[in-house]
């Protein structure tokens, strides 16, 4: 049996087509999906036999809910998903003023062994495809009983190491009969795939490329993301400024500030001096404790240092608001503590 939700509405009709079925019939059954009803027995105007069909082929891959924590201050939700294989992901919804926010993940598990993050601990498990994706939307939004308007691939996973499932996913979200997501409404984060990002350049995509930097030299970088062993700060660069002059887009860089690794004056300056002139943005983040290191945020004194040394180049940046840290709502944490609860650890 196959998830129906791989199937975009375009393929769904063929197949339709393909197997003795109207067309039209991906088109009811994907607006019972929009509504939020995940169930064939209630899309009441799909005929029986099209209905005895659709279940013998296919299942709905909407997960279910393992965790669901609301933080005190009611502005974030995060939840812990199951897929139907038993496998577990997790995604956080931030209410802003502007709108719903989702952070999904892309991956079980990843790959990239950034030394900071706990969703690369226990590797990838495997990659998600383009409907589990969109499945964590529909559930969340389903749960939370609200719409969701913006979209943040910064969960679990590296998006571009499962790029064709990513791609199809940002197609689907973003069309009118879907979910209709504007492509400005969302951000893709990489750790930094170089050759992964020009293939994304040419997608003709307006959406927004976020990069974890996290440091201003290679040395410094390579002691935390492996990646940077593949890739130099110039070559992401490079092909960042590209990007930005192919889509008209501003670049963001993350950079998680980590106490006594990449938070003094010298590295502030160096990330000014590299991005002196581009058209981006930086997000600081204060680095989230995980269990399993024993890195540190700097303190706030610091933080603030960071972003007027910054200020100096002529390069704005944020520090990201901590929200839902009372729900563990860093980066694959909430995850990571579930699957050690069940070890028994
Ligand atoms: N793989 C993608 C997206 C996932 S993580 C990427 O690397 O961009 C989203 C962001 O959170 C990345 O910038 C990541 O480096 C950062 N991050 C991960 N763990 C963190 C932690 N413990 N504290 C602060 N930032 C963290």
């Amino acid at each position: 049996m196959e998830n129906i939700l791989n199937y975009d509405e375009a393929e769904l009709k063929q197949w339709m087509d393909e197997n003795g079925e109207k067309p039209f019939r991906a088109k009811q059954f994907y607006d019972w999906i929009y509504k939020g009803v995940f169930d064939f027995d209630d899309m009441k105007n799909l005929s029986q036999k099209t209905m005895e069909k659709l279940k013998k082929n296919f299942y709905i891959g909407i997960p279910s809910v393992v965790r669901k924590l609301n933080s005190k201050k009611g502005d974030t939700v995060k939840f812990l998903f199951s897929y139907n294989d038993g496998n577990i992901i997790e995604c956080v919804v931030m209410k802003y003023d502007y709108g719903n926010s989702i952070c999904i993940s892309t991956q079980v598990g990843c790959r990239m062994g950034c030394s900071f993050c706990a969703s690369t601990i226990g590797g990838r498990v495997r990659d998600l495809t383009s409907g589990e994706i969109l499945a964590q939307i529909l559930k969340a939004q389903d749960e939370i009983g609200e719409r969701i308007s913006n979209i943040v691939l910064m969960g679990s996973g590296e998006p571009l190491d499962n790029y064709h499932n990513v791609i199809k996913f940002i197609r689907v979200v973003n069309s009118e009969k879907g979910l209709n997501i504007g492509q400005r409404h969302i951000t893709l984060s990489t750790c930094g795939i170089v050759p992964k990002i020009y293939d994304l350049m040419r997608e003709d995509l307006q959406i927004t490329l976020a990069i974890s930097l996290h440091a201003s030299d290679d040395e410094t970088r390579k002691k935390i993301m492996p990646v940077a062993n593949k890739y130099s700060i110039s070559e992401i660069l490079e092909v960042c400024r590209k990007y930005s002059d192919v889509t008209g887009r501003r670049i963001t860089f993350e950079y998680s500030l980590v106490k006594g690794v990449n938070d003094d004056k010298e590295s502030a300056k160096k990330l000014g001096e590299l991005l002196s002139g581009m058209l981006c943005h930086v997000n600081l983040i204060p680095v989230n404790t995980v269990n399993e290191t024993s890195y540190e945020k700097p303190e706030s004194f610091k933080v603030k240092k960071f972003c007027d040394t910054l200020l100096k180049y002529k390069i704005e940046s944020t520090i990201r608001k901590e929200m839902g840290a009372d729900i563990n709502a860093a980066c694959g944490q909430l995850r990571r503590n579930y699957i050690e609860e069940s070890e028994g650890k």
